[in-house]
């Protein structure tokens, strides 16, 4: 058995993070690895990562999505960043 240091790893993971957020959001479970804090259209959002205890910048420039905690491109939080963004731009509004 193995333990995993690092939960969102991959675009995947961040994408069904994103899932597990928006039910958890409507039921108010709150039993999500990732808290949204702070969300800027077209911006940056800043989230808390439960799995590694720190805070997660995503920086949106030019339409790219980069965590600047992972300095990458395609980890879980950009893709649940990725999906973030989606979810705002159909709803055009923001609910915490
Ligand atoms: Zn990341």
């Amino acid at each position: 058995m193995y333990e995993k240091e690092f939960e969102l790893d991959t675009l995947d993971t961040g994408t069904m993070e994103f899932m597990k957020w928006l039910i958890a959001k409507d039921t108010n479970s709150g039993d999500t690895l990732i808290v949204v804090k702070d969300y800027l259209d077209n911006k940056y959002v800043i989230m808390f990562d439960k799995s590694i205890f720190k805070d997660v910048i995503i920086d949106y420039r030019d339409g790219m999505s980069l965590c600047m905690t992972c300095n990458t491109d395609d980890c879980g939080h950009v893709g649940f960043a990725i999906c973030l963004k989606q979810n705002y731009d159909r709803d055009d509004q923001v609910v915490f």
